[in-house]
């Protein structure tokens, strides 16, 4: 199989990394800041940067990383940075043989704020870049709700493996999605999955567990004939997509249920393994540039699995030309089947605004 020994480094990077995410889910005090742009960022997120980001420089020296986050308010808050060496240094993998494949552990806070900074490549269409967003849906994560750990691999910008850990989605492929489904649901009993694909391997779903990983089960996307029955999914937070277009688009297609709200990349996972149908993410401000850490992995799983995912003008999400996705607005994600009846309401209802 193609991409074999970074789709393992992947999963279980990202796998360790939940771990740490977890156990600061469980917290009340996640130790959070204000980045320069107001969003939010834990001691959740950067450690769970620093571990990926370790485990793939022990593997693949060479390669680049786009990541979410970087260190410097963290050299100027020794308190902070101290608080996430303390959680960094005793995340390990229960699976020993497992945690070595990914170098074990980090061997100095200085180490740790180095690989946080690893996450600065500028992207592009050359070489072997990674897209990490170590938590996906941070305002979700403060809120008790879906986050996600995001990893993917493009090769000359093009997506090549993608790996999503959500630690709040129930294990069950089919489980109905429901807004309050996975509420404080760490370490609850059939919670957690890892999501993978691998270009033109399709895509797969298994339990997200602290030892190793798995083959786990092919996923595919639902097989909605009548897209008045399909259940959409869009963000929790109103900043992020517009929820009044949506509605319109939703009644233009007859689609009776309400929408289901859910953070994260938790969304493409839900909409590949067929929980949900359609992800639409309409833009709310025209300046906003998606991010493509929001985005690589989800993309890829979801077309592995038999969907179709393109911009709100139908273009396909261009990983290419460096961290944002500079040529794109928006996202509609659903089976390909419905794609371009869903594409046509779009266009419908954006151009009549
Ligand atoms: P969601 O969980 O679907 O609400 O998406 C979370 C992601 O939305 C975050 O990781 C941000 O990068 C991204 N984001 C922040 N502001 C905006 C915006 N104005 N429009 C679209 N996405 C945004
Ligand atoms: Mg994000």
């Amino acid at each position: 199989m193609a991409f074999e020994k970074e789709l393992q480094v992947a999963q279980l990077a990202v796998a360790r990394a939940s771990i740490l995410t977890k156990a600061v889910f469980a917290e009340k005090a996640k130790g959070t800041i204000s980045k320069e742009d107001k969003s939010p960022v834990t001691i959740g997120d950067y450690g769970a940067q620093a571990l990926i980001i370790c485990a793939i420089k022990h593997n693949f020296p060479q390669d680049e990383v786009v990541g979410e986050e970087e260190a410097s308010s963290l050299r100027e808050q020794k308190d902070l940075s101290s608080k996430i060496w303390n959680l960094v240094k005793d995340t390990k993998l229960s699976d020993s043989d497992s945690d070595a494949i990914l170098g074990g552990p980090i061997r100095s806070e200085d180490e740790m704020l180095q690989a946080i900074d690893a996450g600065n490549s500028a992207g592009g269409s050359k070489g072997r870049i990674w897209a990490l967003d170590p938590i996906d849906g941070t305002k979700g994560f403060l809120r008790g709700g879906q986050y996600a750990v995001c990893l993917a691999l493009m090769v000359d910008g093009d997506v090549k493996v993608g790996v999503l850990g959500c630690p709040n989605l129930p294990v069950k492929d089919s489980e109905p999605l429901k807004e309050d489904m996975g509420i404080a649901a760490t370490d609850a009993e059939g919670y957690g999955v890892l999501f993978s694909a691998v270009q033109g391997e399709g895509a797969r779903s298994q339990p997200l567990t602290k030892g190793s990983v798995s083959q786990g089960h092919s996923i595919s996307v639902s097989k909605v004939t009548d897209v008045t029955q399909a259940v959409m999914c869009e963000s929790v937070e109103a900043g992020h997509s517009s929820k009044g277009d949506n509605a319109a688009i939703a009644e233009k297609l007859g689609v009776t249920g309400r929408p289901v709200q859910m953070d994260s990349q938790a969304k493409y996972g839900s909409v590949a393994r067929g929980a949900g149908d359609i992800y639409l993410r309409l833009p709310v401000r025209k300046d906003y540039v998606e991010k493509i850490w929001d985005h690589a992995a989800g993309d890829l799983i979801v077309r592995e699995a038999g969907g179709q995912v393109t911009d709100i003008h139908g273009q396909r999400l261009n990983f290419s030309l460096g961290r944002t996705l500079t040529e794109n607005k928006g996202v509609v994600a659903t089976p390909a089947d419905i794609h371009a009846q869903v594409l046509a309401a779009v266009s419908e209802v954006l151009s009549a605004k």
